[in-house]
């Protein structure tokens, strides 16, 4: 059974008791929420904090739920909404989802059935999210192919990235020069070319110069290492 904690989620609810309901079973739920109770300072806290999952009431001050979720959607918040509208709204409910909501609830409800469609929004999130891939001080993100290592950026071509993204996800193992080959080229990739050679020194210039430990390895006779562990030789 997936058990999301320690999520951030955002409470648009200008009803207090409402607010402070879900809040705080949010919170023994081990998630960290903030709660906002107007559209126009809840649109503003979506859009510059990073929300796990926002829940959203459509009847809001200044300016309504449906109007914050169309508005965040159109400057790129991705966030998952969870609208909450009343019982005999079919018009708010049809809306809300045309606005970009990704599921709506019937108030009143129980805190078991919010908990329920919490649950659910947030299984979907995690799964969209591809995890950074990491070794030492060295992070890569196979989704924006952001590379950094100490925090620090570093700029690499398509196939460099390829290949070291090779490498971080088979971290502590021997990788041959054929099954390099195989994987970041091409089946007909020929194991005597010195292509690859080439592009581990590239990699070993933008990822390990300068650095205290050396992540990548060249294992005489087998192949190359990426390890933060002095390799046995
Ligand atoms: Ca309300």
């Amino acid at each position: 059974m997936f058990y999301a904690i320690g999520m951030k989620i955002l409470v648009v609810e200008d009803e207090e008791r409402v607010a402070q309901f879900i809040q705080k079973g949010l919170k023994e739920e081990g998630h960290a929420v903030d709660v906002s109770y107007d559209g126009e300072d809840g649109g503003f806290l979506a859009e510059v904090n990073e929300y796990d999952l926002i829940i959203l009431d459509v009847m809001l001050p200044k300016k309504n739920g449906i109007s914050v979720c169309r508005e965040i959607r159109e400057r790129g918040v991705i966030t998952p909404v969870l609208m909450l509208t009343a019982r005999d709204s079919i018009e708010d409910r049809v809306r809300g989802l045309d606005a970009g909501a990704d599921d709506y609830l019937i108030k009143p409800f129980a805190f078991d059935e919010l908990l329920a469609r919490v649950r659910a929004l947030l299984r979907r999130q995690s799964e969209h999210k591809t995890p950074t891939l990491l070794i030492a001080d060295l992070e890569l993100d196979p989704m924006t192919r952001l590379v950094t290592r100490g925090g620090k950026p570093i700029r690499l071509t398509t196939k460099e990235y390829a290949l070291l993204e090779y490498l971080i996800r088979n971290q502590n193992k021997v990788l041959s020069r054929t099954r390099i080959g195989e994987h970041v080229w091409d089946m007909n990739f020929d194991p005597e070319s010195n292509v690859i050679d080439v592009y581990i020194s590239h990699l070993r210039n933008k990822v390990d110069k300068g650095q205290k430990i050396a992540l990548l390895h060249t294992i005489r006779g087998q192949g190359y290492l990426l390890s933060d562990d002095s390799p046995l030789i």
